[in-house]
This record gives structure tokens, C-alpha cells and sequence, in this order.
């Protein structure tokens, strides 16, 4: 007898465990290290400026991956870049370059403070239709923001928030439905806020305001079985890791890893090995943010 999610292929009932199989690589992502500016309450990755775990990515490294994705035709559509605070690697700007002179559709995830601002000279020259800037806002109040991500976090972001609109980019905002209010009401608020500020947003587009269910760790969830797909009227296909991979260098390693998606990143029994080609294999959804996140929760990173 297992218990619930020890055993790879089998729930804790002794059922067929759910699975994804790979299909084209979409969305390839790349977290270029878990060192951030802040420490947010709830991280899912955990980040601050003492947490090392995830090594900053090199721009050669980075292009390793983005070539093999070419040469083998694997039908990736977008790069993704994400931390800790990608702004923080020195090499994000070549990256994000390189990303965007080869046709890919380039989504960076930000906190638009400080480590963004210091170097908007260089992302401004970066500015292009392909290119979206997504920044994390926890709450339309400062007050409620800064409960998540600290004291003194409100005001930069709102200036790099500004500074994105008034320059005209591509840019979103990312928020976590995490305060017991109905989404309609949060895009209401949302609408509010952006016209407070004067943000060239629409907080009913769910491109422009992105909301993600919020992941208690703690609670228990269900596991979930090959039966369910069917119960619930749901893919496997519309699931991230279908389509999705990320790449990280976990600290004291040599080489980068290819992980199944942006959720586990210190999981090795979600490490697909070094290249992305082996990565492309079946999923089983052997961890509860498979259920939680991904198929009941519903959400998606990308
Ligand atoms: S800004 Fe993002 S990566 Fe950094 S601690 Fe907050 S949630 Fe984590
Ligand atoms: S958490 Fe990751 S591996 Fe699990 S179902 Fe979601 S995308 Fe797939």
C-alpha cells in the first residue's frame, strides 16, 4: 500500500495514476535563477536575495537550448523568462535579444522594480511586438501588496508600471486570487487602479490582467486518476507540461536541466535530464500541484 502521491503510476486507491503525454514544445522557459530583490510571502519558488538554489543561467547556456529547439523543428512558439527577478541576470538583455531576432514570442515575468528600472536604457531598446513584460501585483492596494511583498515594494513597481505604459510595451499584470474575493470583483478594482495610474491596460482581458489560483501548500487535494479527465471534461493536452518545459541550473551543477514546467523546479522526479529532446516524454501526475494548480485549480502559467 502507498500513500497518497508516493508512488509514480498508482494513487493511494490503487488507480491508474493520471498522465500527460508530450506534444509539441510551445513554450520553452527558462528561470534564470532564483536570487530576487524580494522575499514575498507565499513564493512559490521560494526566492529572495539569499536563496541560491537556482544558479543565474548564461546567455550560452540559454542559447544552447534555444537552438536545439530550432534545429529540431520542435514548434516552440514562445521563450519565457522567469526568477526570482529575471532582471537581475546580467545576461537577460542578450537572451531576451536573442529570443526576439529569431522570431519567438518573448514573455518576461518581473516585479518592475529597482533591478528592472536601473537598466530600462537597455530594455527600452528592446521594445517590440513580440515582447511582453508581465509584472506581479499581489493586490490593486498598496497596503494589501505589501502585506505579500514587503514595506517599501509598492511604490517602485507602480513606477515601473508607468514607465512600461508611458513607453509603450507590452506589458501585463500577473495577480493571485488569494483574498477571498470574486474574480469579477477584482477586475472591477483592477479597473479602478489602472485608471488611477493611467495604464494603458484592460482589466477584463484576461491577456492584460493574468490571475492565478493560489497554491496552499498545505492543503490536501485530491490525486488524480485517468478516470478523471473524463469526470471533469478536461485534456491532458490543455495541461502546461504538454506543451511546456523549463530549463534551470540547480546549484552546484554543471549543466542546465530541463524540468516539466515552471511549478517544480526542485523536484528531480520532474527532471527530464540535459537536452530537451529526452525531456519530451510522458508526464504522470505524481505531485499535489498537478492536481491542485494544474487540473482543478486550473491555471497556467503562460
Ligand atoms: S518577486 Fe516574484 S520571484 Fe521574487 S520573491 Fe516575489 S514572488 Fe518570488
Ligand atoms: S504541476 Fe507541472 S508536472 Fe504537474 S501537471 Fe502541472 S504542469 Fe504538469
Amino acid at each position: 500500500m502507498y500513500g497518497k502521491f508516493e508512488n509514480k503510476y498508482l494513487t493511494a486507491d490503487n488507480k491508474d495514476r493520471a498522465f500527460v503525454e508530450a506534444n509539441k514544445l510551445k513554450t520553452l522557459w527558462f528561470n534564470t535563477g532564483t536570487l530576487c530583490n524580494l522575499t514575498c510571502k507565499n513564493c512559490y519558488i521560494e526566492s529572495s536575495p539569499k536563496n541560491d538554489r537556482l544558479s543565474y543561467l548564461s546567455f550560452e547556456e540559454f542559447k544552447k537550448f534555444v537552438n536545439e529547439s530550432i534545429q529540431n523543428e520542435m514548434g516552440t512558439i514562445e521563450i519565457g523568462f522567469t526568477g526570482g527577478e529575471p532582471f537581475m541576470n546580467k545576461d537577460i538583455f542578450k537572451m531576451i535579444k536573442y529570443s526576439l531576432d529569431n522570431g519567438f514570442k518573448t514573455l518576461v515575468l518581473t516585479n518592475a522594480m529597482k533591478p528592472m528600472m536601473n537598466n530600462n536604457k537597455e530594455l527600452f531598446k528592446l521594445n517590440h511586438l513580440n515582447l511582453t513584460i508581465r509584472v506581479s501585483i499581489d493586490h490593486y492596494s498598496k497596503s494589501k501588496h505589501e502585506e505579500v511583498r514587503g514595506p517599501l515594494s509598492w511604490e517602485p513597481m507602480i513606477e515601473g508600471l508607468k514607465w512600461l505604459s508611458d513607453n509603450k510595451f507590452n506589458f501585463a499584470l500577473a495577480t493571485r486570487l488569494m483574498w477571498n474575493e470574486d474574480e469579477k470583483v477584482t477586475r472591477k478594482n483592477f479597473k479602478n487602479f489602472i485608471e488611477n495610474y493611467q495604464l494603458n491596460l484592460d482589466a477584463f482581458s484576461k491577456s492584460d490582467l493574468v490571475t492565478f489560483a493560489e497554491m496552499d501548500e498545505k492543503k490536501d487535494t485530491a490525486e488524480i486518476t485517468t478516470e478523471c479527465w473524463g469526470i471533469l471534461n478536461k485534456s491532458p493536452n490543455e495541461i502546461m507540461c504538454s506543451s511546456s518545459r523549463m530549463i534551470v541550473k540547480k546549484k552546484g551543477d554543471k549543466t542546465p536541466s530541463v524540468i516539466a514546467c515552471t511549478l517544480l523546479p526542485y523536484s528531480d522526479e520532474f527532471t527530464l535530464g540535459l537536452n530537451l529532446k529526452e525531456s519530451m516524454k510522458k508526464i504522470y501526475l505524481n505531485h499535489p500541484h498537478c492536481s491542485k494548480f494544474c487540473v482543478l485549480g486550473g491555471s497556467s502559467c503562460s
